[in-house]
């Protein structure tokens, strides 16, 4: 938890205004518990909803739990490394769909967590094709022996890599970052010509977080710094720099799961953080059909995941 939290207003991460509408006010990490009340603002200039009241640039990281990255042991549930192999396979089956052929011979995951989609990677692409891995915080990560990923821990911001990608994929890291358009550009700088990137993000339409509006999974106050909803993730392509290729909703049980786990703990003051508590399993496995269920009657998913390619 950060030693020295300050609070501070802030604009729109995507167009820079500052002519923000406030939304939603008294916020709080529900999470993780970082201390502190933030607000959601609507930009009027890009429509883009963000985190209007945040902690200032120097104390995010502060708010990151060390083992946030990590959300659990695959160890532990079977169920839990299937559904994640699972998936996996599926961002696999797409990612091979827009390769459309062409040979793979390098990947980069940037913010690649617990290196478990690496790993998985490894052996769906054997040698030579190249894996390498950007994680801040790389001290929970356990690579298979022998094993051929290249690991920097480092920021990605700061970090020369001094090569190009076939394709660069990104899960779960756009929405923590404070330039997200800057971001954008330098990946765009280590794509080959045609190169792919695949990134997902949590849908700030979906009807999850209308029922649940302080307690959303997506939200992650305050580490998530904004909320796309499906135009303002192609307005952040393009200022990045690409051209949104595909956008497919992913059904996320934790939608249901964390929201709901969120909203019990906060309210029966519960010491146990939301995903450790004994009913968060459960509440999975009954996500798993209430999210589905809800994703094909409103056609909003609580993920999206993109697959852009430099434009021009
Ligand atoms: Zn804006």
């Amino acid at each position: 938890m950060p030693q020295e939290l300050k609070i501070v207003e802030g604009g729109c991460p995507l167009c820079g205004s500052r002519n923000g509408e406030l939304r939603l006010a008294g916020l709080r990490d529900v999470e993780n518990r970082v201390p502190g009340e933030y607000a959601i603002s609507r930009c009027r200039d890009c429509q883009l909803h963000y985190l209007s009241t945040r902690p200032d640039e120097a104390s995010l990281p502060g708010c990151y739990d060390t083992n946030y990255h990590v959300r659990f042991d695959r160890a532990v549930s079977p169920l839990m490394r299937g559904l994640f192999n699972a998936r996996y396979a599926l961002r696999m089956r797409r990612l091979l769909r827009h390769q459309g052929g062409r040979p793979l011979t390098s990947l980069l995951e940037i913010g690649c967590g617990d290196g478990n989609l690496l790993a998985y990677l490894e052996k769906a692409f054997p040698a030579p094709v190249e894996l390498v891995g950007v994680e801040l915080d790389a001290r929970h990560i356990r690579l298979p022996e022998g094993s051929r990923i290249r690991l920097h821990e480092a920021d990605f911001d700061q970090l020369d890599l001094g090569r190009q990608f076939d394709v660069v994929v990104m899960y779960h890291v756009l929405e923590h970052l404070v330039r997200p358009v800057e971001t954008l550009r330098r990946i765009r700088s280590l794509l080959k010509p045609g190169g792919l990137l695949l990134f997902q993000v949590p849908n700030w339409n979906t009807c999850w977080r209308s029922l649940f509006p302080r307690h959303w999974n997506g939200l992650q106050i305050p580490r998530h710094q904004f909320f796309l909803d499906p135009p303002r993730l192609a307005d952040l392509c393009a200022r990045g720099g690409f051209r949104l290729e595909a956008m497919s909703g992913l059904m996320d049980p934790g939608d249901f799961a964390v929201s709901v786990c969120n909203w019990i703990t906060e309210r029966l003051h519960l010491k146990t953080l939301p995903r450790r508590a004994w009913f968060y399993l459960p509440a999975v496995i009954l996500g798993a059909g209430l999210v589905a269920m809800t994703n094909l009657v409103t056609g909003q998913s609580g993920e999206m995941e993109a697959i852009a390619r430099p434009a021009g």
